[in-house]
């Protein structure tokens, strides 16, 4: 980014790039996740799921995109290899090996519940200091509580399916 562009900014900016990279990390992460749970995903409502499985998939590959972006406007490299993936994540991956409807949205809850966390903790580190950051994480931030919202009302649904079934 431009000098001016980069001086505005108060505080560390390599820290900044770091944290960034940490959550564009998770991004991947919680990309891969939902891509591999919406393949496997099995059990009652498995339709309803899987559409909303490949939709949160695509929101975090996006904010992956609007991450890196941000990370190379202000002089950064954006994490280089998926082996760091592991080292820079916030809030790790968790395999589908039970595809079972129930199981795998439960997963990804524990995984937005992170999400919210993490973003809600960066909004607060650059509110003061970088507008145009906290714009960007607070855009994510507003995806990951609609996910965590979704996922817990396909769970509700599931139960109360469960509940008047017999
Ligand atoms: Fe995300
Ligand atoms: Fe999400
Ligand atoms: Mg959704």
């Amino acid at each position: 980014m431009g000098t001016r562009g980069r001086g505005i900014i108060g505080g560390d900016v390599d820290k900044l790039i770091e944290e960034l990279n940490k959550a564009l990390a998770d991004e991947w992460l919680a990309y891969y996740q939902y891509w591999l749970g919406a393949k496997v995903v099995a059990g009652p409502m498995r339709e309803g799921v899987t559409a909303e499985l490949v939709e949160h998939a695509a929101d975090e590959l996006r904010h992956a995109g609007m991450l890196a972006d941000r990370i190379v406007q202000l002089g950064g490299t954006p994490v280089l290899t998926p082996e760091q993936w592991y080292d820079l994540t916030n809030c790790g991956y968790e395999p589908p090996e039970d595809p079972y409807v129930r199981t795998i949205v439960e997963q990804n809850i524990k995984g937005e519940q992170c999400a919210i966390d993490t973003y809600q903790r960066l909004a607060g580190l650059v509110k003061e200091t970088d507008p145009l950051t906290y714009n960007i994480v607070v855009e994510i931030l507003t995806d990951e509580v609609e996910h965590e919202d979704d996922l817990e009302a396909v769970l509700e649904d599931f139960e109360l399916m469960l509940k008047h079934k017999g």
